[in-house]
């Protein structure tokens, strides 16, 4: 092991440490007496920072924005209930102990180096109840944002962020389209299943919606709330993966139509396929025939999207006469 390089023991040690209030000159010593290893002062301070990195909402504004189509997926903390049994509970609203709140979120700008997904979350928070700050860097990537692309996400991831902006006391962050992969698929395909992990198995070759293997179902949400940090850092790979493979999955399905928003209007790049942002061109794919017009359709390069243009080549000949007469 390098002299820079910490286990995930030594880190859970520093950041459970630092969330008691303990001083920087103690947590040292203790590291020292507890691990018996030499880590300069320096590197156990920095090696927090780079973990506190993923908490703190100017590490989102530092990112530079090269499309204004935004992938997102949100992960939340279950609400608190109590509860006299098993099966067939009825919670009242008095009976909640904790309501939900945010756990981390993932994001990425469509078309971007997949080394560039943004991502946070809530560790090493004193109160990981505590979301406002992961939620200041969200706010302001959806405030950019003049299109949004998410599985499920006009239900839920949107609805929830809304609850939890308006709740923290964000103004409502300006508008944008939505564009819901869960329902692009089930308009247009009858998939046995249209979850994510479903669709990604079958359509993806690249990224593919990871399975939750070291913490398996809610183990990896309660160890995150016990303050986990690997816990963490398998969420955060959860989720990026989350992002990657729905970037994947849109690009696949987009040139089936994802209805009326138009990406090379939304990126400001006219000759562009509406569908998947692609610049490398469209090629002439036939026409389209209505009772009185003929257009040109086109197919982009990439996707194979089609569009049509809106120049009637009948115009003024024998045809329209005739049927307009
Ligand atoms: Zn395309």
């Amino acid at each position: 092991m390098r002299a820079k390089e910490f286990t995930d023991e030594q880190l859970q040690f520093i950041v459970e440490e630092k969330q008691t209030g303990t001083t920087w000159h103690q947590i040292v010593k203790k590291f020292k007496d507890k691990f018996k290893v030499d880590k300069s002062y320096n590197a156990i301070r920095n090696i927090f920072r780079r973990e506190e990195d993923k908490a703190r909402p100017d590490f989102v504004a530092n990112t530079k924005r090269t499309s204004k189509v935004l992938i997102l997926d949100i992960e939340t903390l279950p609400l608190e209930a109590y509860v006299w049994g098993l099966f067939d509970q009825n919670v009242a609203l008095n009976q909640i102990k904790q309501d939900w709140t945010v756990l981390s979120w993932a994001a990425k700008w469509l078309g971007d180096s997949p080394k560039k997904v943004m991502y946070m979350d809530v560790r090493g928070q004193k109160d990981i109840r505590d979301d406002k700050k992961i939620l200041a860097g969200m706010w302001k990537l959806l405030d950019e944002a003049d299109c949004v692309i998410t599985q499920n996400g006009i239900k839920f991831d949107a609805k929830k962020l809304n609850a939890r902006f308006i709740q923290q006391g964000f103004m409502a962050p300006s508008s944008y389209k939505h564009i819901d992969v869960l329902r692009v698929t089930k308009k247009h395909f009858g998939f046995t299943s249209h979850k994510l992990e479903h669709m990604t198995d079958i359509l993806c070759t690249k990224y593919k919606k990871l399975k939750h293997n070291e913490f398996s179902g809610f183990s990896l949400w309660s160890e995150c709330m016990k303050g986990n940090l690997k816990a963490f850092k398998s969420m955060e790979k959860y989720n990026q993966y989350d992002v990657l493979s729905l970037e994947e999955l849109y690009l696949k399905v987009a040139p089936w139509g994802v209805g009326a928003v138009n990406l090379s209007l939304i990126n400001g790049t006219p000759d562009a396929c509406n569908a998947c942002g692609s610049t490398d061109g469209k090629n002439k794919a036939g026409f389209h025939y209505t009772q009185v017009g003929k257009y040109q359709k086109y197919k982009c390069k990439l996707c194979g999207h089609e569009t049509r243009d809106g120049v009637n080549l009948l115009e003024d000949t024998k045809f329209i006469k005739r049927n307009t007469r």
